[in-house]
């Protein structure tokens, strides 16, 4: 078929099979592309509208279209959905019984079914459909599951690879809401379409503003960030399941409508915790990061990170659930030092350790950050912002830059004295002229700068501290219970009179980019 029968063809079928008058970016060309019988790599954020880009396509050909995704639990939704739609689909894994399998092989060979969503994992068992007799377009959701670069590794992706190589003619779509370049690279090669056009939509959602504060006395600050926001929708991440039931005992003490979703629930219970949170009989979900993947609800209006995730993809992915309808809606990430710690510590023993400690880094730079941080959230994937966007704390009330060279030669010689033994509360205890046990035990009272910042607050004095790890003058000695550490910079403030900038504390306002102050 010639590719201007399709061409004709689309926009009907988008107002016929899914109600819509028009094409997002990039889709119609995407969809093309893949009618074309060429190979994509889709990189588009969450709600950006990817199953289109394989459904629509999977319409216009003769036989099936394969869909792979790791998302098991939500193979049904998707597969209700099409069905809601018109469109013939099904979905192919273990929870199945053999009678329902073979129902579906059947309706394979007798190009019944549009589209056929299978686990990696049960790819196996359908060995025998899996050729261009039966096939005709092969979509890879979650694409970035298959590369050790990205962020959510799954080693049932690594099989994919014989997919091209059994299948030849057969166009494969790889899609993703998350994968920066080297990730991208892998993924092209390991599916073997290294000559695959990459389709790369704006990342940019300007509707929700970006906010970092400082993780002190967080459970207040998130109550009142709440209260400010009566009856709207919102997701709160934490790491921990103990952490997210603690967090719902908090917010229903104050009468907040918020319920907890983690690993240990049921199915069930977690299926009921979604459903609620979809149907608006939730309000609140505090969750650990498995919430709200393939989740279509429109109204979150925002999403809180307790704790810090450990890379920008992570981030992003879990603040793009906020502010679908394309109304006002609000991140906010709170940032600790103890995360960041107990994050590096999660990296230890894993394979690819390095990479991963790279991404906790780039993480940590964009909450330190004392530039526009959509430019930095934009920039590590690959698109630039020319102007700073004015919805991020940073734009909305720049950090103002003071010569800090007295406070850092304070804190640097500090750590001299004490022979670089300490961690950074022990360090700032002596500064502040602490009276604790540890202190007086160790006879730290007796250490020439005990006492020569009590002018500054704790808190100040860890803002500041941590401004000079960031900035290279201090390294944090993991391997030595987190002592702090002098460079050869911080040598250079210490003997040469180099200069150090640093920028003051943020001070945290009773409201926290409320949409209603602007
Ligand atoms: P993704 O898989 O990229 O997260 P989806 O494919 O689930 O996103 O699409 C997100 C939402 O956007 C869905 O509700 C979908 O129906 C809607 N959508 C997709 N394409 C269009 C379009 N061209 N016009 C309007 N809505 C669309
Ligand atoms: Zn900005």
């Amino acid at each position: 078929m010639p590719a201007i029968d399709y061409k004709e063809q689309l926009l009907p079928n988008l107002k016929k099979y899914f109600g819509y008058d028009s094409f997002r970016p990039q889709q119609e060309a995407i969809i093309s592309s893949v009618l074309e019988k060429k190979d994509a790599i889709v990189i588009m954020p969450t709600g950006g509208g990817k199953s289109i880009c394989y459904q629509l396509p999977s319409l216009l050909f003769p036989k099936s279209t394969l869909v792979v995704s790791p998302l098991i639990a939500l193979m049904k939704d998707q597969v209700d959905g099409c069905i809601a739609n018109g469109i013939a689909a099904a979905y192919f894994n273990s929870s199945q019984s053999t009678e329902e399998q073979q129902n579906i092989l059947l309706k394979i060979s007798k190009a019944e079914l549009k589209l056929l969503y299978v686990a990696p994992e049960s790819m196996a068992s359908l060995e025998h459909i899996l050729n261009e007799t039966y096939i005709s377009c092969i979509a890879i959701d979650e694409a970035h599951c298959i590369s050790s670069w990205g962020h959510d590794f799954r080693p049932s992706y690594q099989q994919l690879g014989f997919l091209k190589k059994s299948m030849p003619n057969t166009p494969i779509i790889a899609l993703t809401a998350t994968a920066d370049k080297a990730t991208r690279q892998d993924i092209a090669e390991q599916l073997g379409i290294i000559s695959a056009e990459q389709f790369i939509t704006s990342f940019d959602r300007k509707n929700i503003s970006l906010t970092v504060r400082p993780a002190d006395g967080r459970v207040d600050q998130i109550i009142s960030f709440i209260e400010d926001r009566p009856n709207s929708s919102g997701i709160i991440y934490c790491l921990s399941r103990k952490t997210t039931e603690q967090l719902v005992d908090r917010l229903k003490a104050k009468k907040m409508n918020a319920q907890a979703y983690h690993a240990g629930l049921s199915f069930d219970e977690r299926t009921k915790v979604q459903e609620d949170f979809i149907f608006d009989k939730t309000k609140i979900v505090c969750a650990t990061v498995a919430f709200g993947m393939g989740i279509d609800k429109s109204n979150v209006r925002w999403v809180i990170h307790y704790n810090m995730p450990k890379n920008i993809e992570g981030y992003y992915q879990e603040i793009g659930r906020a502010g679908r309808d394309g109304v006002a809606a609000s991140a906010l990430l709170f940032h600790s030092y103890a995360d960041v710690i107990q994050l590096q510590r999660f990296t230890e023993g894993a394979s690819n350790q390095e990479v991963q400690l790279a991404k906790l880094d780039r993480m940590k730079q964009f909450s330190e950050a004392t530039t526009c941080r959509r430019k930095i959230l934009l920039s590590y994937f690959g698109e630039l912002l020319a102007e700073n966007c004015g919805n991020c704390d940073v734009c909305k009330s720049p950090p103002q830059v003071f010569d800090g060279t007295i406070i850092a030669q304070k804190i640097l010689s500090t750590i001299a004295r004490l022979n670089e033994k300490e961690a950074i509360g022990t360090i700032i205890d002596v500064l502040r002229g602490a009276k604790n046990a540890a202190i007086l035990e160790k006879g730290l009272e007796k250490v020439k700068t005990y006492g020569i910042g009590n002018d500054i607050s704790w808190k100040d004095w860890q803002h500041y501290i941590i401004q000079l790890i960031n900035q290279g003058y201090i390294e944090i000695a993991f391997q030595f219970r987190n002592a702090l550490h002098l460079t050869d910079f911080s040598k250079n403030v210490l003997f040469n009179g180099a200069k150090v900038s640093l920028t003051k504390p943020i001070v945290v306002v009773e409201t926290i980019g409320n949409p209603k102050e602007k």
